[in-house]
Parts: structure tokens; sequence; C-alpha cells
């Protein structure tokens, strides 16, 4: 292995997704010049894409709200559900303020942020950080970059790791635990429209609950359609990874989003991937000389179609937090924690009721878990 020499800065960012790059872009406006460690993009597509409203304003803070006009995205108009009942419903009645939300093409969107924040002055050192020590007031920073090591300097670190929380991990600092409300998965799958279906397919999104989990279908603008099935890990049939006819049996087994992919002429031709979803938090999401920001702080269950947002405003407000911070005000650090908090326990409330509506499976062990008082859910993360 050969020593590499990185830069100190200010203020270190670590992690290259919306959160990470959110604060990058708040950060670089309000005048810093932030050490960023991102690892390099993934090829390939990438899970969630529904981007609700709220995120519109918060895009617009960051300079990032036109990225929405690429001809990739689509506008949200139609969600059908067939969740607590037989029937499939029309979902969305709320009218936003903002519009419509967006069905994004992912790893197209995270591409354009990431080369907005590079536009805007970012240079990201694509490394993963490995090591942290703290070293006065400050840190030192230890980072790989396949067969390279190096080691850099920052005030201040703003934790955008995602589910992996890294900072909080190496640091392991003793007032903050790592909390866990469920174990949910998620099998991915993105699936192409066969040649000559001659079928228009409806752009819409689908929801359907069976005693497993639920599943979740949606159109991009592209024509090809996401596939997500939720459950726990011990109720995967097994080899669903492996095979696609697996899979293909638990769909035959839906009542409307099997058709819908037939009668559209979708067919599953790759055995699904295997994602985490489940709900876990930090507490607390900042300390000295830290705050995590997104997943990191606190990751969701994909029902709420909020981590997106949830991304953007924990990557811009823990940017504030952190110039503050190195101003000598710890007010905004401690307001952000709070609020972060504040917002987890939101969430677990309306989780609660959101599955309380599905009564048909009470009987079946994820139904069941899900009903849980919430406080027994709230079990430190080993
Ligand atoms: C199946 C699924 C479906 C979803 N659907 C939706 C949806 O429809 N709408 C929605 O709003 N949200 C959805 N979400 C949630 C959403 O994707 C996340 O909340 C969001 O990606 C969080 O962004 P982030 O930047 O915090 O983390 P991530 O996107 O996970 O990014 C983390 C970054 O940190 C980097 N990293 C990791 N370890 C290190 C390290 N050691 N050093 C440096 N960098 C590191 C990674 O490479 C990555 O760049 C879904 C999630 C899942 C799993």
């Amino acid at each position: 292995m050969t020593a590499a020499a990185f830069s100190t800065a200010d203020i270190a960012v670590v992690g290259g997704g919306i959160a990470a790059t959110a604060a990058i872009l708040r950060l670089i406006r309000t005048g810093y010049s932030p050490l960023w460690i991102a690892p390099a993009q993934k090829a390939g597509d990438l899970p969630g894409e529904h981007l609700s409203p709220a995120a519109r304003p918060m895009l617009e803070e960051i300079g990032a709200a036109g990225l929405l006009r690429a001809a990739c995205h689509r506008p949200e108009h139609s969600v059908f559900s067939a969740w607590g009942s037989d029937q499939l419903a029309e979902r969305s009645g709320i009218v936003h303020l903002e519009g419509p939300g967006t069905v994004l093409e992912r790893a197209a969107f995270e591409r354009e942020l990431r080369a907005l924040a590079v536009a805007s002055g970012a240079a990201p050192v694509e490394a993963r950080l490995i090591g942290l020590e703290r070293n006065g007031d400050g840190w030192v920073l230890e980072v790989e970059d396949g067969d390279r090591l190096g080691r850099c300097g920052a005030r201040f670190i703003l934790d955008g790791s995602g589910r992996a929380a890294v900072v909080a991990g190496i640091h392991a600092p003793d007032h903050a635990a790592r909390f866990r409300a469920d174990q949910l998965v998620a099998l991915c799958a993105f699936l192409s429209q066969e040649e000559n279906a001659g079928v228009e397919p409806t752009r819409a999104t689908l929801l359907e609950t069976v005693p497993e989990g639920w599943w979740y279908a949606t159109l991009l603008a592209d024509d090809r359609l996401v596939l997500n099935f939720y459950t726990d890990p011990d109720l995967l049939p097994r080899d669903v990874t492996r095979e696609a006819d697996v899979f293909r049996a638990m769909l035959e087994r839906t009542t409307y989003v099997g058709r819908w992919l037939r009668d559209a002429g979708f067919s599953l031709n790759a055995p699904p991937d295997l994602v985490s979803a489940g709900t876990t938090w930090l507490a607390p999401a900042a300390g000295e000389g830290w705050v995590a920001i997104g997943d990191a702080a606190a990751a969701f269950d994909p029902l709420s179609s909020h981590g997106m947002t949830t991304a953007l405003w924990t990557g811009i407000r823990g940017a504030d937090a952190a110039v503050a911070r190195l101003g000598g005000n710890a007010e905004p650090l401690a307001a952000y924690a709070e609020k972060v908090g504040r917002g987890v326990q939101e969430f677990l409330q309306s989780r609660s009721t959101i599955y309380a509506e599905e009564r048909r499976f009470d009987a079946s062990p994820f139904w069941e878990r899900r009903k849980r008082a919430v406080t027994d859910a709230m079990a430190p993360d080993s």
C-alpha cells in the first residue's frame, strides 16, 4: 500500500449520496471549501425513485431544482393501493402546494447532483473513511482508495455515509447509540417491456399487501418498471436472490401487481437484488465536532417516501449547524439533533398507524411485528 497525501479543511463531508452532496452544495454557497470524501458512484440502477413534493424547496435552496426538469424523470400523478382492503383504491388524495411529486431515474439524478457540486467547485476525493482520531479540537481522518491510504484533517465532520453511519461507528461516542425498529429488507428489480408488447404501460404506482409483506411497482419515464417487495429477512423464500423463478412465483400469488405486469408485457428475467430498508436511527444525531446527516442520522422504512427529502433537509441544516458551531454557536447543532429525534418519533407514530390499517393478515409475523408498541421496538442496534 502506498500513502497518499490529502488536504486539511475546516469541514469534512463523508459520503457521495444525496445528503452529503446537498451539504457540499450548501457549504460552497456559504463560502466554505469542504473536504469531500466520496466513493465513486457505482454503475447501474439505484432503488428509491419517489421524490416527495416537499423536497422541491430544498432543491431550490441548493440551486438544484432545475435537475427535476430532465426528461428521464416524470411527475407523479397516480398512486393506487390495495392496503387494508381487497379493493384497489386511488391513494393520492392530497393536493400538495409544491405540485406533484416526481418519479426519478434515481441513478441519473444522483449523477447530475454530483456533477452540479463539481461544477460549483467541489473536488470529491474518491475514497472511503476507514479510521478516525480526535486531535485536539479537530479530527484526523484515515481514508482508503483501493490500495492507497491517506490521512487528512478537519475541525468538523458531516457524516453522510448512509446506513453505514461510519463516523459514529468508528468514533463510538459514548453518548450516542444506533437504534432499530425493524429488520425490513427489499427485493428490487428493474423490468423492461417485452418487444412487440403492443401496450402503452400505465404511468402509475401500485402498492399491494400480502401476508409476508408488501409490493410496490412504478413506471419510470423511460417505460421501465421498478418492482420492489418488502419483507423481513426470516420470511424470504430460499434462493429468491439466486433464481428468478422463485420471485416470479411470489408475484403470481398477488392479485393486482402480477396482473399489471403481465397485461403490460413486462417480464422478470433476472433474480432481484436484496437491500436493507429498515427503520434505524442514531440518538443523538450530533456530538462534539460531528453531525450525522441523511440515512446516517435516520433511515426510514421506504413506505414514507421521505428518505431523499430527509437527506436533503439534514444535509442543508446539518451544514448550517456545523458552520454555526465553528463560529462558536453550539445552539443550532443541539436544535438539529433535537429536531431529528422528534422527526423519528413522529415517523414511528405514522408508521404504526399505516401498518395498523392492514387487518387482514393480523396473524402473520410480518404484520404482527409492526403492530407491537413502538416503545417495544426501540432497541439499541447490535
Ligand atoms: C429499497 C429502497 C427504496 C427506497 N425508496 C425511496 C423512495 O421512493 N423515496 C425516498 O425519498 N427514499 C427512498 N428510499 C430511501 C432513500 O434512498 C435514502 O433515504 C437516501 O438514499 C439516503 O441518502 P444518503 O445520502 O443519506 O445515503 P446513501 O444514498 O446511502 O449514500 C451514502 C453514501 O455514503 C458512502 N459511504 C458509505 N460508507 C462510506 C465510507 N466508509 N466512507 C465514505 N463514504 C461512504 C456511499 O458510497 C454513498 O455514497 C428508499 C430506500 C430503499 C433501501
